[in-house]
């Protein structure tokens, strides 16, 4: 039976093994994914041994994906412009091609789960941090109008306007025209930190997305709803849409989400 895993530090909270489980079940593929704690300084030598004992692939979460990006052999465009590899496909003479799925899977979610529009449209991105440089690229590619870059050190989100150089991409300043989707990316949800969001940000029928999902996004949403947002979203279909993607890229065979999304809704419910 082929194997996969997710590596991080913690590992304990990963809904990988769960979501790929029930994309097995669904496609009929043999395969085995578990959930590999690694040490924190000693990522790349937990891959290798995992390949080494057959692992076909796996998946990487926080704080491996720049390890990740380090350690393989090749890495895929959507990495590459990521700056983090959050996919390992092992190839069949051994060699290791990283990949970054969480764009890709962002937009399927906005695109063909919610029907959100992109097209033309105006994009506020909150956060500058790993997540937001791997969905940037995947929502300049579905043509969104113009992204503004919005972030509590200003110089991370400098960075990232500097390093992409497209021209739809800049900072936010106040009192810009509203936009048609807010993103927020920041990890603010998770640690519980402090954050100071822009007012008047919501262009009429805009929609909220937070990456994060569950509790952890409640805050973002309510402040959405309390602005104007016209609907406000979790990423919790972001979360099954990339693996989708993953799954994809290591058996050549795409599980339908929709189920899926249902199961883990009702998982974070308990
Ligand atoms: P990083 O640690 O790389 O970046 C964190 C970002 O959050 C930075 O921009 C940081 O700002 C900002 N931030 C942190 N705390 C605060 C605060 N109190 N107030 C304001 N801003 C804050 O994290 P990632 O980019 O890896 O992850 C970001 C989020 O995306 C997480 O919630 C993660 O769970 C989610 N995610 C979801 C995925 C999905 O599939 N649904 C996939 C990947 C990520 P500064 O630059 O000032 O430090």
């Amino acid at each position: 039976m082929d194997r996969y895993a997710v590596f991080g530090n913690p590992i304990g909270h990963s809904r990988s093994p769960r979501i790929h489980a029930l994309f097995a079940a669904q496609t009929g593929e043999e395969l085995s994914y578990s959930a590999v704690m690694a040490p924190r300084d000693g990522f790349a030598v937990a891959v290798r041994q995992f390949v080494a004992r057959g692992g076909r692939g796996a998946n990487v979460t926080v704080p491996f994906k720049l390890d990740a990006l380090a350690t393989v052999d090749a890495v895929a465009p959507a990495a590459q412009r990521a700056g983090a590899v959050n996919t390992i496909i092992v190839e069949l003479d051994g060699r290791l091609r990283g990949d970054n799925t969480d764009g890709t899977g962002l937009v399927r979610d906005l695109l063909a789960n919610l029907g959100v529009v992109l097209d033309a449209r105006r994009v506020l991105v909150i956060g500058a941090g790993g997540a937001v440089r791997g969905i940037l690229q995947p929502l300049l590619d579905a043509g969104v109008g113009a992204v503004r870059l919005a972030n509590r050190t200003p110089a991370n989100a400098a960075s990232i306007v500097a390093a992409f150089a497209d021209p739809r991409l800049g900072l936010h300043v106040a009192n810009e025209r509203p936009y048609d989707l807010v993103i927020n990316g920041t990890s603010a949800g998770l640690t519980g930190g402090e954050r100071a969001l822009p007012e008047g940000v919501f262009a009429t029928g805009a929609t909220a997305y937070d990456l994060s999902y569950g509790a952890a996004a409640a805050g973002f949403l309510r402040w959405a709803n309390d602005q104007g947002a016209r609907a406000a979203y979790d990423g919790l279909g972001m979360l099954v849409e990339q693996a989708a993607e993953s799954f994809w890229l290591w058996r050549g065979v795409r599980p339908a989400t929709a189920s899926v999304i249902e199961h883990l809704r009702k998982d974070i419910q308990i």
